[in-house]
């Protein structure tokens, strides 16, 4: 009859919690980002100037390296600084498969070959052991990607670079922030590469990246390879590309840059959270190295049953999100390069197994319980 519906399998009203919400952060800095702004619509002066040079010094100062160099994108960051190492035609470059594309894209955008070493089951990233099998006489890089915000195995990979004579260029694109025994991400190779792309832990309104080195020729290099490989205006003594990091974007990451300590503090009390409700259930939680400030740009859970609990927390409005599901080696435009399936058994396994899910730092309490109880009702680890 017609109150029954009143009970009827009345479910609660569904609890959204979406896997980034950068409307929460823009509230509570709304009036020091509006006045950034607008001091730089006010001047009129778009390209490079005072806030693009006052963050550069800024980012170099956070990441511990003498100078840094802003470009129009972390994909760029990682292009530029191949090029001012003298990565080109034929060279091998040796990264891992388990990453954002453009870590080897920029490889092959600049004619060299990525060389894919598997990585660690444990924290994603590039398995130290195995790079040196993979190296050879052309050999001229090596890139490490720190993985969710979580440094690879420095120490290891630079004594192997430093003993074989190769350059390392680190993709930080994930880990502004992060440290390895106390030192922080970008500040070990040649070069180090951070994207300011929105959903990184530090991110502008629109495109942005930098490169931090320790070395006035190699900054000096991008400076000019930034603007057409030119050192004075419409000489170009080399060929570069157009890719200045923007005056607003440099604007608002300044701004953005004095709380990213606190949002990563925020990031990892959630992920401590999550890791006492997942301890012996079926969710594998992140791995955090001993030595080790992992800043979280993503939290990683990793579960056997990946897809159906990925339909499963859509369903229910939780956010959450596969980084990634294919490993660069079985890419279709790198066919060419000849890896098939069960090359790269661990990337493989991990792109089957993970799954991204909310730890933004504005998160609430109830939201978090919600999602870490959605998971486990749904796994059976409740
Ligand atoms: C985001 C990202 C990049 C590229 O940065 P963009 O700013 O998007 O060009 C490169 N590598 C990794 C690992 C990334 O996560």
């Amino acid at each position: 009859m017609a109150g029954g519906g009143l009970t009827r399998n009345r479910k609660q009203t569904p609890m959204n919690v979406p896997l980034l919400d950068l409307k929460r952060q823009y509230q509570t800095i709304k009036d020091e980002i509006n006045e950034a702004i607008a001091e730089v619509v006010e001047s009129q002066g778009f390209r490079l100037g005072p806030k693009v040079a006052a963050f550069e010094g800024e980012i170099a100062g956070y990441s511990g390296a003498k100078r840094a160099v802003g470009v129009a994108s972390g994909t760029d960051a990682i292009l530029l600084a191949l090029m001012a190492v003298g990565v080109g035609r034929d060279d091998e470059v040796i990264t891992t498969p388990y990453t954002f594309f453009a870590t080897a894209g920029a490889v092959a955008r600049v004619g060299a070959v990525p060389v894919f070493v598997d990585i660690d089951p444990k924290t994603y990233n590039i398995d130290p052991s195995k790079i040196e099998a993979a190296i050879t006489e052309k050999t001229k890089a090596i890139m490490p990607v720190h993985l969710y915000g979580q440094c690879a195995d420095m120490d290891l990979i630079m004594e192997v670079a430093n003993r074989r004579g190769i350059a390392v260029v680190e993709d930080a694109a994930q880990a502004v922030g992060a440290e390895y025994k106390g030192r922080r991400a970008g500040s070990f190779g040649q070069a180090g590469c951070f994207s300011f792309f929105p959903s990184k832990n530090l991110g502008g309104y629109g495109d942005g990246g930098m490169i931090a080195t320790d070395s006035d020729e190699l900054a000096d290099l991008l400076v000019s390879l930034r603007e057409h490989g030119q050192t004075e205006a419409y000489h170009h003594w080399t060929i570069g590309t157009n890719s200045r990091l923007d005056a607003l974007q440099a604007a608002v990451l300044s701004v953005k840059l004095r709380h990213l300590d606190a949002w990563s503090d925020g990031r990892s009390a959630n992920a401590d959270y999550y890791g006492s409700r997942f301890e012996g259930t079926p969710v594998t939680a992140p791995w955090r190295e001993e030595w080790s400030r992992h800043i979280y740009n993503q939290y990683i859970i990793r579960v056997q049953n990946r897809d159906a609990l990925l339909a499963h927390l859509r369903e229910e409005g939780i956010g959450c999100a596969i980084y990634y599901p294919m490993p660069l080696h079985l890419q279709e435009c790198f066919r060419t390069l000849g890896y098939a399936e069960g090359d790269m058994p661990e990337a493989e396994k991990a792109a089957r197994e993970t799954l991204s899910i909310p730890v933004f730092s504005l998160l609430t309490n109830e939201e978090m319980a919600h999602v870490a109880d959605t998971i486990l009702e749904f796994v059976g680890g409740a």
